[in-house]
């Protein structure tokens, strides 16, 4: 085995990799890029070496800049991850001319599955089913359309070079084909540098289902199968294994074509065969054909690790380090089920654009296992991907393991970036997909439904209002306002661009009365938690920087509009300046016996990160100072207060 290895990635798949090896006893160098000089891949690993600029093609596409780091830090072997470099057969062999070892297969395998058109006619002569299709030499339109009116429409174009769905067009009829061709040329042109194509037959209400399959280089296993068929525009969402309703023959025939397309090509390392399945008529053994052989660890390789119990990363490396496949098939059977969710920072009702931020609050749910890349105050950048973590669940059924995939996304709480977490939970709480009836359109023609922004109800905005007025930390009577009471204050939230406003009431004996959005609630914080209106409610509030996130099963994200402007004036009648919410005075402006106006500053306040002015309500003097500067206030602390107002 290896004494220390290289991990030439970022994020949870490099922390996910470093786990393994410490398992191990390993060692670990990570690679960082500027934007990473603090990741949490960075903290993991034993070493870490700097390699360039925040951009991909700056750091973590250099592959020369990674090989060096390899060779001074002493590491025996480099592991791609997946994305980055994980399949370009130029890397591999710069790896190997360095007298390094490829934690992966060999730049051959890489490049016989590299482009569709060629991958597809080795896969063909194996005896693997491919999509009926054209994918031969000739590039003339004329050619390709009339092997579209022989393979029968609807039909796809597919750029051979093709990734992540580009280049892709789905063609109905003979009079649209011309137009769809351009077009997908004109993609796979730009985004790939080769603007050749493939016509294939439109597989019908289509399920992905790939096979994760193991090999030495001579011989090779299948660790059975994964439904990816929860797609939004040709990107996974939630995957899962094995496959709802898969038969004991289909599941040995992907199988048995998954490891004849591996051993074809002499595949080393942990390699996934994607098949596209005809789900029109059920699961049927005929009704499977080879899409594409990823030569890498996939995204989603945790359910297939949580029902077989194999760790794939320690295989990797086994292999990589000589030793043959580590068991052979029989050996290998399913456990239950497992679901895997990813949490993405992106803006779902803006069309799940990918969002930015800082993570203020992070917690990840018990009873599920969380890979991440990140921690509780780390950034979002705007340089990579921005997922937040991958939520695995296992069960001993499908319903089970469901059922655990709903209560720990429930469980999942982040602040500090929209997410796509309450997408995940109606996924997850789907009729369709609950029934196992799933295909890659469902996602599709539920989206309105799916991605609708959840609405935070009167009650859950009554603790947004009490998180804003510094009222959430304290159980029992409130303190510090035990003598002034009752209290009154105001506060502005705005969610989702809507600005509503509360009124809060403090009771003498801590009860908080919430007047917001026309309902009334009687709020007590208890050490056990919050009570509304004499129930308890499994709710929790986080205060960062400028806003408030409730947890009530979604996570509701509200600014604070300048909440100390209004409360400044809610003293008794105007006399009295108090601190809305507990904080630290940074200044103080007026001495006993000055005389201020209406709107004069008196002080600062720091709170939340903010800084805010506290005015006069009315003219008057000063009749009291009660605090100096630099001093810490509770919420409610009297501050200063004006002399009594002549009749
Ligand atoms: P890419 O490499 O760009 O991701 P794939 O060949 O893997 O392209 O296909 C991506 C997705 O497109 C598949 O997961 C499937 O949902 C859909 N797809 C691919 N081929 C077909 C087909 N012949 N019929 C219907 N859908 C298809």
């Amino acid at each position: 085995m290896f004494r220390k290895i290289l991990i030439a990635n970022r994020g949870e798949i490099a922390c996910r990799v470093i786990d393994t090896c410490r398992r191990m006893g390993v060692r670990t160098v990570a690679v960082h890029s500027d934007a990473d000089a603090g990741a949490r891949h960075v903290e993991m690993a034993d070493e870490a070496v700097r390699i360039g600029g925040p951009r991909p093609a700056e750091s973590y596409l250099r592959g020369d800049v990674i090989i060096a780091a390899a060779q001074t830090t002493g590491a025996e072997a480099i592991h791609p991850g997946y994305g980055f470099l994980s399949e370009n057969p130029e890397f591999v062999e710069a790896v190997e001319a360095a007298g390094l070892a490829f934690i992966g297969p060999s730049a051959a395998a890489i490049r016989a599955m590299g482009l569709k058109d060629a991958a597809k006619a080795l896969m063909e002569a194996a005896g693997v089913p491919v999509v009926p299709g054209y994918h031969g030499a000739s590039q003339d339109p004329e050619h390709l359309a009339g092997a579209a009116d022989a393979i029968g429409y609807p039909v796809l174009i597919k750029a051979v070079a093709g990734g992540g769905g580009k280049g892709m067009r789905r063609v109905e009829g003979p009079e649209g084909f011309f137009e769809a061709l351009a077009s997908a040329r004109g993609e796979a042109a730009t985004a790939f540098g080769n603007d050749a194509v493939l016509v294939e037959k439109y597989v019908e209400k289509p399920r992905h289902i790939e096979v994760q399959v193991f090999g030495d280089g001579l011989r090779a296993v299948h660790l059975f199968e994964r439904d990816c068929s929860l797609q939004r525009r040709h990107q996974k969402v939630i995957e899962e294994a094995p496959a709802p309703g898969m038969t004991p023959e289909m599941r040995a025939a992907m199988g048995q074509a998954a490891v004849r397309a591996a051993e074809a090509i002499g595949y080393a390392g942990a390699g996934t065969v994607e098949f596209i399945v005809d789900a029109s008529r059920g699961l049927r053994p005929d009704g499977f054909w080879f899409m594409e052989m990823n030569t890498r660890l996939q995204v989603e390789h945790p359910v297939t690790e949580a029902i077989t119990g194999v760790d794939l990363v320690e295989w990797q490396l086994r292999v990589a380090a000589g030793e043959a496949l580590p068991c052979g098939q029989g050996d290998l059977a399913i456990d239950g089920h497992a679901f895997e969710a990813r949490l993405y920072a992106e803006d779902v009702p803006k069309g799940f654009l990918p969002a930015t931020g800082r993570l203020t609050h992070l917690r990840f749910p018990h009873g599920a296992r969380a890979e991440t890349g990140v921690r509780a105050g780390d950034a979002i950048s705007p340089w990579y991907d921005p997922m937040i973590a991958k939520i695995i669940v296992h069960g001993p059924t499908r319903a089970v393991a469901l059922r655990k995939l709903e209560q720990a996304l429930a469980g999942c709480q982040v602040a500090g970036s929209v997410t796509n977490l309450s997408f995940l939970r109606r996924l997850a709480g789907h009729a369709g997909f609950a029934s196992g009836d799933v295909d890659t359109g469902l996602i599709g023609r539920d989206l309105e439904a799916l991605a609708a922004e959840p609405v935070p109800c009167t009650r859950a905005r009554s603790l947004a209002a009490l998180g804003a007025l510094g009222l959430d930390t304290v159980a029992g009577p409130v303190a510090g306002f035990t003598l002034w009471a009752p209290l009154r204050r105001r506060v502005s939230l705005t969610h989702a661009g809507e600005v509503s406003e509360a009124v809060v009431e403090v009771r003498p004996g801590g009860l908080l009365h919430v007047e917001v959005g026309g309902a009334v609630h009687e709020v007590a914080r208890e050490a056990s938690g919050w009570r509304i209106d004499g129930a308890q409610v499994p709710a929790e509030v986080v205060v960062t920087g400028g806003g408030v996130t409730v947890f009530w099963g979604n996570g509701y994200g509200f600014g604070i509009v300048e909440p100390l402007d209004v409360a400044a004036t809610a003293g008794a009648g105007g006399g009295r300046i108090e601190a809305p919410m507990p904080g630290l005075v940074k200044a103080v402006f007026v001495a006993v016996g000055d005389r201020v106006a209406e709107g004069d500053r008196l002080a600062v306040l720091e709170a939340m990160k903010m800084e805010h002015s506290l005015t006069a309500a009315r003219n008057g003097v000063v009749a009291e100072v009660l605090v100096t500067e630099g001093a810490q206030v509770v919420a409610g602390a009297a501050l200063i207060v004006l002399e009594e107002e002549e009749a």
